[in-house]
């Protein structure tokens, strides 16, 4: 999945991306609300973590400005700490959900969670069922139908998830490229396909359909 954080305070992005990134989400960062505007526009993103007091353009404008146009992505937005204002001004702008300054991260990632499995239409849960396999989005472990348990590195836990939320559709290179890795890892498609065969090994080369000149579709066998 991956994620914009829109904050100016250089602190609390220190803090959150590290945290983020070891919960497997692809970061991008941007400090303004221009810039976030147009990243959020760009549809490469999951989910969105949005400050609403940000430099050149309110994080409330930015969000209006999605809303108006159409882009539906799940935000989260952060507020001053008792502001029930904001958060009235906040979901009536078209946020998915709200945390108050400070908070801990734990809670971030539990929101966040919450937010994609609804905006994916399935029960909010750490685990992701599908096929016979069970992906522990907490302990980045998958369980196969045999009940054997595999660790697996970011990259592949990030792939094997985006594959598995969009069981059954044709996901092209360059689409789960945008959706695992962020603006400042190196990227070479050809790495997809080098991950896909690693993920075939351990979930069985069957279950990931390649489609010539198209993509990739994690074949969805199952009703969980
Ligand atoms: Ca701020």
């Amino acid at each position: 999945m991956r994620l914009l954080l829109v904050e100016d305070d250089k602190d609390l992005v220190g803090a959150l991306r590290p945290a983020l990134e070891h919960a497997g989400y692809a970061v991008d960062c941007v400090d303004n609300g221009v810039d976030a505007e147009y990243l959020g526009r760009e549809s490469i993103h999951d989910v969105v973590v949005l400050d609403l007091g940000l430099p050149q353009r309110s994080g409330l404008e930015v969000l209006r400005h999605w809303r108006a146009d159409g882009f539906t992505l799940p935000v989260i937005i952060l507020t001053a700490r008792d502001s029930w204002h904001e958060r009235v001004e906040g979901f009536k702008a078209g946020a998915d959900d709200y945390l108050g300054k400070p908070f801990h991260v734990e809670e971030l990632l539990a929101r966040l969670n919450a937010v994609l499995q609804r905006s994916l239409k399935s029960a909010p849960s750490d685990q992701l069922r599908k096929s016979g396999l069970v992906l522990d989005s907490n302990t980045q472990r998958l369980t196969s139908a045999d009940g054997q348990q595999h660790a697996l590195t970011g990259i592949e836990f990030r792939l094997l998830r985006y594959l598995m939320l969009h069981a059954g559709k044709v996901l092209s290179k360059s689409t789960l490229m945008e959706h695992v890795y962020d603006f400042d890892s190196d990227k070479d498609s050809n790495v997809i396909e080098v991950y896909i065969n690693r993920l075939r090994q351990v979930i069985g080369k069957d279950q990931i359909e390649t489609r010539r000149g198209q993509g990739y579709i994690f074949k969805d066998t199952s009703t969980g």
